[in-house]
């Protein structure tokens, strides 16, 4: 495969912007070598600026779960766009937008829209905190809830010390009012609430990781933590920002039944333009300002054409059977992956939650942060890279979930489980 002009690029990038890009993961530096880079995208196809086409299954990390470029989106988008960019005074579609995720997802009575999963998440923790008084939040070792200071954590030494900064530039007196919890650890949870339960503001969690590679809740975890927020005072947050519209219609809570307070979204909700939101019950968000003094705003927030965007979206994913059909396509890939590891002799595990995946080098069954960490990671990144040389995208990193879309199709599924029969035999070989 060429790849000269996206090499050109690169050398280009990183003279101006740190490690040449504006996210991370996208750097390769996990997997190693060098990104791509996109000229365009279409239905299940990425396809770079040398001309290469790949299988896609990061769709922009979520948001494209009908596939690239899908006319209906377009069509929106570019509807909208010809009677103005941004107008500063409320719209039509911003109304629509509340309407439609209130209707799909009942916990949120009402919403705010805002302009990223991040931003979704800091409000919320604000509004947690800002509506029980307290100051201390609980998150998940592995879990990823954008970039705020206060999810910048990892558990220090034993539940119930404080939490360590993750990044630089994160103050350590922020850093201490965020407890880490191992997920799918019943007893750990159980027993910080019992030492600190009513000092803790607001507990957050990715329902279905997708962050630490995809690992689902086990059987009544996610109930668990409702009874325990329940019988504490304290909010209980489902960062849906991911698993939003992607699992379930409902989400994470529609599938596994269990109702959190507040929830946050991104990814799917803006269609593949920059939008999140938050939402929950009614006498927590009218706190928020103006029509409570919790303070949260945006220049930019509820953009008419990025709630176009994602509007037309929402359409598409609510299609009878769109789920269905997605958990399909989930499984066809993850049992012929599977079945290509074995023929290799390769020890692979794979998960699966409707439109996610997660791809494990491990002789187990993995459902862990520990777990996760423990796989083989240069024989991913050995796998990686004969996928992507074969015309397959997976996410660049062994950490990263997968995704499908409505767009990939049978033949889709065939090429990339063949090219993975020879990827596999490559991963092996090491
Ligand atoms: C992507 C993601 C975020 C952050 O969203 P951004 O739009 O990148 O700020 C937060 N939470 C989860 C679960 C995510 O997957």
């Amino acid at each position: 495969m060429d790849h000269h002009r996206s090499h050109a690029l690169f050398a280009r990038a990183r003279e101006l912007m740190p490690g040449g890009v504006n996210s991370p993961v996208r750097a390769f530096k996990s997997v190693g070598g060098e990104p791509f880079f996109a000229q365009r995208a279409d239905g299940p196809f990425l396809f770079d600026v040398d001309g290469n086409r790949y299988i896609d299954f990061v769709g922009s990390w979520g948001p494209m779960v009908a596939g690239h470029n899908h006319p209906a989106v377009l069509e929106a988008v570019v509807r909208t766009a010809r009677d103005g960019l941004s107008f500063g005074v409320p719209n039509p579609l911003e109304v629509t937008m509340a309407e439609t995720i209130a209707r799909l997802v009942p916990s949120c009575q009402m919403l705010r829209m805002v302009n990223s999963g991040t931003e979704a998440t800091l409000s919320a923790i604000r509004l947690a905190r800002g509506a029980t008084g307290r100051a201390r939040i609980v998150k998940f070792e592995g879990c990823y809830h954008g970039h705020g200071d206060s999810f910048l954590v990892k558990a220090g030494s034993g539940a119930l010390t404080f939490g360590v900064p993750t990044s630089p530039g994160v103050p350590k007196a922020l850093a201490d009012l965020t407890l880490t919890l191992p997920y799918n650890d019943f007893d750990a949870a159980t027993a910080l609430f019992d030492e600190c339960g009513g000092d803790i503001a607001g507990l957050i969690i990715e329902p279905v990781v997708g962050n630490a590679n995809c690992l689902p809740p086990r059987p009544g975890f996610l109930q668990h933590l409702r009874e325990l927020c329940t019988r504490h005072g304290t909010i209980l947050i489902f960062d849906e920002v991911m698993t939003g519209f992607r699992v379930a219609l409902g989400g994470a809570q529609a599938r596994y039944g269990v109702t959190p307070d507040l929830t946050t979204f991104g990814k799917v909700i803006g269609g593949g333009m920059p939008v999140g939101a938050y939402g929950g019950r009614r006498d927590l968000m009218e706190q928020v300002s103006p029509s409570g003094p919790i303070y949260q705003a945006g220049t930019l927030s509820g953009n008419p054409v990025a709630m176009a965007a994602g509007l037309a979206m929402l359409e598409l994913v609510q299609a009878p059977g769109f789920h269905n059909a997605l958990e399909a396509t989930s499984n066809a890939l993850c049992d012929g992956l599977e079945a290509a590891a074995r023929d290799a002799g390769v020890p692979f595990t794979s998960n699966r939650v409707g439109g996610m995946f997660g791809l494990f080098f491990s002789a187990e069954k993995v459902d862990t942060y520990a777990q996760a960490m423990a796989c083989d990671v240069a024989a991913f990144n050995r796998f990686f890279h004969a996928m992507l040389e074969r015309g397959v995208y997976l996410a660049p990193s062994a950490y990263e979930a997968g995704f499908v879309s409505s767009a990939h199709g049978d033949t889709e599924i065939a090429t990339t489980i063949a090219a993975a029969r020879e990827a596999f035999r490559v991963a092996k070989g090491g």
